[in-house]
């Protein structure tokens, strides 16, 4: 059985990223979601194993320390993100493909330690003002965590170009059957 590959969809926050994720993974049989580590707190509705495994700070640095994690990161506001390499493993042996849902500087460290075998999207909202609203009307954070968010997100915009493909996010179904098409040929190729 061949190796299953890995996609990787990275955006600034607001860019509408995990909805396209939560579509392609209903679309695709083959693919599974993988699941990170984070030290935030779950939101509301958010499942631990389904949407994240929310770990202790020292959880989260006993996995740093016995090389759990594949890449991980500390995010604007302090809480740490990790991609555990355990069930990334398993899933490719099994010959599935993996979808990854993170931020910038994990998806170039994705695409460094997979290369060929990796896919990276990433999605672009069509401007400032869509992704400020977007972020507002999520309703989840406040207005210091917003506005650090659009710092970051107007920095992340800049690196669109070092990914394998990019995609605006304007008219989400456009835009969602642009990435089932590159997934698609990814996938066969
Ligand atoms: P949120 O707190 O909104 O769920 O996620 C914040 C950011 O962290 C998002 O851009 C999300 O994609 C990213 N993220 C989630 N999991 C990981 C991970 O395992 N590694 C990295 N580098 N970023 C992640």
């Amino acid at each position: 059985m061949n190796k299953g590959k890995v996609i990787v969809i990275t955006a600034p926050s607001g860019a509408g990223k995990t909805t396209l994720a939560k579509k392609l993974l209903a679309d695709f049989p083959n693919l599974i979601f993988s699941v990170s580590a984070t030290t935030r707190p779950p939101r509301k509705g958010e499942v631990h194993g389904k949407d994240y495994y929310f770990l202790s700070v020292e959880e989260f640095q006993k996995n740093i320390k016995e090389d759990g994690f594949i890449e991980w990161e500390t995010f604007y506001n302090g809480s740490m993100y990790g991609t555990l390499r355990k069930d990334v493993e398993y899933h490719r042996e099994n010959g599935y493909f993996i979808l990854f849902d993170v931020e910038v500087k994990g998806a170039k460290n994705l695409k460094n330690v997979f290369g060929s075998e990796c896919l990276t999207i990433f999605i672009k909202p069509p401007n400032t003002e869509v992704l400020e609203s977007r972020l507002r009307s999520r309703g989840t954070e406040n207005d210091k965590t917003i506005s650090l968010r659009l710092e970051r997100a107007k920095m992340e915009l800049t690196k669109a170009s070092e990914f394998d493909q990019v995609i605006v996010n304007d008219d989400f179904d456009i835009a969602y059957n642009q990435a089932k098409d590159l997934i698609s040929s990814f996938m066969s190729s």
